[in-house]
């Protein structure tokens, strides 16, 4: 079950987002998408616009969930990087998964143009290195994407350059990679709800899907939805209603908290408009807002496990990196489930002749959910292709039961930290 985090910076600034309403009663459809996250919002723009009749079930508001509390940082590749997918599927495949990356990234600015999403699209990751010994594996990294993959986007930073461009003294070095950016994650979901309704969706909020029949039929508390076809959207959200989905994916906590506007003290830190992470397992990540504000992610938690104090919790980790923001008020501090998957690739599969599924971005969902979402929507008009190179990744099961589960978390983390200390 997923725990109530409070609200983000993000949904607290819009006053009156759109509303839509809660389905009453039995509808049909050809395809009904439960989750109305930034994959089931992408699926329904590009299904509704081909004609197809849509109906989006959500649990909560639209993009109450990862899509409307994240990061906001458009990463180029998948969450395993080039040398990695080389060494586990071979440099065909690798090449694919990197290209599949850059249509995603390309498909983001190309929505955010194309239906003038309000969403403060700016460009530049910086990934800063923790440790010095990293530089190498840097070099090796950005040499194969200039050399390979005909990426020229990147560049090393060394430990100045580095302390330059995040304003922070605590890295050894960086990689600058001009061509990913960072958002507003908020607005970009509502933009795309915007789109999807105005191409003939029918978007309702407040309407969990409880079960998921054969036919297939979605039920709801008020009604039902009987279907050609399923999209589960949920990024892992309802073991209840399919298994598979929660065979695969596995929900860490990730935790954000939001400055009071800097001014001058912030002038120092990502003076390139840039956003950045750093390198640990347990990753950081931050960006300005257009108001000088920092919002800042760290700290980790397994299911269930939210910290009474998420400011406190966050805390320490911006202090380690921006000491001198130890007086600085957070006014916000929020969370959101991360779904990851064991190789930390996304999952997709289409579970029966009827029914799909998506998820577990592993970090990366900002560019790869909305591209999925549009890769489900040619598969379920019968173009399946684009989706191959997900659909065939090997994902290894994970444990069914609650406890095994929380262990799995415990240890992972606990390994994370410990790696990130030496
Ligand atoms: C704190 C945080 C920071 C992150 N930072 C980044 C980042 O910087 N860059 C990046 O690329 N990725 C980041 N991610 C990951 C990214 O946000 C996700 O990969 C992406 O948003 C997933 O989109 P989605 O549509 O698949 O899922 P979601 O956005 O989670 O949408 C799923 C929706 O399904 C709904 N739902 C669940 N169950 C039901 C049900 N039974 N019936 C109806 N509706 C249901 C939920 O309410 C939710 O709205 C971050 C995630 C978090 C939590």
């Amino acid at each position: 079950m997923v725990p109530a985090f409070p609200p983000s910076l993000y949904r607290l600034a819009v006053s009156n987002p759109p509303q839509y309403a809660p389905l009453d009663g039995a509808r049909r459809a050809d395809i009904c998408i439960v989750g109305g996250g930034y994959t089931g919002l992408s699926a329904a723009i590009h299904l509704a616009e081909a004609g197809a009749d849509v109906v989006l079930v959500e649990a909560g508001e639209v993009a109450s969930g990862a899509s409307g509390r994240n990061g906001g940082q458009i990463h180029s590749g998948q969450r395993r990087d080039v040398l990695w997918l080389e060494k586990r599927f071979g440099a065909e495949r690798a090449r694919a998964l990197w290209d599949a990356a850059e249509d995603a990234k390309a498909l983001v600015r190309a929505l955010i143009v194309r239906f003038a999403i309000p969403c403060d699209l700016r460009s530049g990751v910086i990934e800063a290195l923790h440790k010095p010994s990293l530089m190498a594996e840097a070099h090796e990294l950005m040499d194969a994407l200039r050399d390979r993959y005909s990426y020229d986007r990147v560049t090393l930073l060394d430990r100045d350059a580095a302390i330059a461009a995040t304003g922070s003294e605590r890295f050894f070095g960086a990689v600058a990679d001009h061509g990913g950016g960072h958002l507003d994650p908020y607005r970009f979901a509502l933009g795309l709800a915007k789109a999807a309704s105005e191409f003939g969706a029918s978007l309702h909020e407040g309407t969990p899907a409880l079960s998921l029949a054969d036919g297939p039929v979605v039920r709801t508390a008020g009604g039902e939805v009987c279907a050609d076809t399923v999209i589960v959207a949920t990024d892992g959200g309802s073991g209840h209603l399919i298994r598979e989905s929660r065979r695969h994916l596995l929900g860490i906590n990730s935790f954000v908290v939001a400055t009071e506007p800097l001014g001058q003290l912030g002038e120092a830190i990502l003076p390139g408009g840039e956003s950045a992470a750093d390198s640990r397992y347990v990753v950081r990540y931050w960006r300005k807002t257009c108001d000088g504000r920092l919002v800042f992610g760290g700290g980790e938690t397994g299911a269930g496990q939210v910290p009474a104090d998420i400011c406190a919790f966050v805390r320490p980790h911006l202090l380690d990196i921006y000491p001198e923001l130890a007086d600085v008020a957070l006014t916000h501090g929020w969370g959101g489930v991360v779904s990851v998957t064991a190789p930390r690739l996304p999952y997709v599969r289409q579970v029966s002749p009827d029914i799909w599924v998506a998820g577990g971005y592993s970090g990366q969902g900002v560019a790869l959910a909305p591209f999925i979402g549009k890769l489900l929507s040619e598969a379920v008009l019968g173009r399946p292709e684009g989706l191959d190179i997900f659909t065939s990744l090997p994902i290894s099961p994970l444990p069914l039961t609650e406890a095994a589960r929380r262990a799995l978390v415990s240890m992972a983390l606990w390994r994370g930290r410990l790696a990130d200390r030496f």
